[in-house]
């Protein structure tokens, strides 16, 4: 049985201080939250700020993003054992961000999943269609490609552990959410596709959770269905009170 996972993008927002301030409001909102997963992506000049705000608490710090070299002359990047050694334990990789404003390619991606796991980290990977291939009904190849190529060379053991977030591009801090259908649908495809290219026990384990736009409004019609184990959260993560609703309807 999955439990639930509810992860914050903070993306670019907040400084050092905020994270602070933000991550001992959270922990007291969501000290009593049990069954869930609770994970927050701060900037990375606040993740070990992050980790420290959070030691003996339920929520667990992501990295935003990683290089797949262990070191090098890559002026603006951090590698993967950085992230891990802030004290994180997740990072978010291929964000239709990076991928669209970063030209990110999905063999990128494939190796800074390598890299992740090499460095003791459990890798969140997103994927997701735009609205023009939604139109040309072309969703789920675009996710068998991004996943299958994401994943190329993963064993059974480490999907089992991983995180598979579906974000429909068109979709994110747009306000404009997936109808239950259109996640199930696409929801139940990367199952399908997981099960079929790593086994039965790799797809029943991995989480595979929905972002673009998750509010306290929505999760609940979301998290009602089967396949969907939890949420990645962006806009509504910045505001400790929506997060922690959106927690508690995880914990329900
Ligand atoms: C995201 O950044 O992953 C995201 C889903 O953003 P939002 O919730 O704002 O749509």
């Amino acid at each position: 049985m999955r439990q639930p996972f509810i992860a914050g993008n903070w993306k670019m927002f907040k400084t050092v201080h905020e994270t602070v301030v933000h991550v001992k409001e959270l922990r007291s909102l969501v000290k009593d939250a049990q069954g869930v997963d609770i994970v927050i992506a701060p900037p990375a000049t606040s993740l070990h700020a992050a980790v420290e705000a959070a030691r003996n608490s339920n929520i667990a710090v992501a990295g935003q993003n990683c290089h797949w070299e262990r070191e090098g002359a890559f002026t603006g990047e951090v590698s993967a054992g950085m992230v891990r050694e802030a004290g994180a334990e997740y990072v978010i990789l291929g964000h239709s961000e990076r991928r669209t404003l970063f030209a990110e390619t999905d063999l990128e991606v494939q190796k800074k999943v390598r890299a992740a796991l090499g460095a003791g980290l459990v890798p969140i990977v997103c994927i997701g269609e735009t609205l023009d291939q939604r139109d040309r009904q072309q969703t789920l190849a675009v996710l068998d490609q991004q996943l299958q190529r994401g994943l190329d060379g993963a064993t059974a053991d480490e999907v089992a552990g991983m995180v598979v977030a579906y974000e429909p591009v068109w979709a994110i801090g747009t306000g404009r959410n997936a109808t239950p259908e259109q996640a199930g649908e696409a929801h139940a495809h990367i199952r399908t596709r997981l099960r079929s290219w790593f086994g039965a026990e790799a797809a029943e384990r991995c989480h595979v959770i929905y972002g673009g736009s998750v509010k306290p409004g929505n999760i609940a019609s979301l998290l009602a269905l089967s396949d969907v184990d939890g949420a990645l959260v962006g806009g509504a993560s910045l505001d400790v009170a929506s997060f922690g609703q959106i927690v508690a309807a995880a914990v329900a």
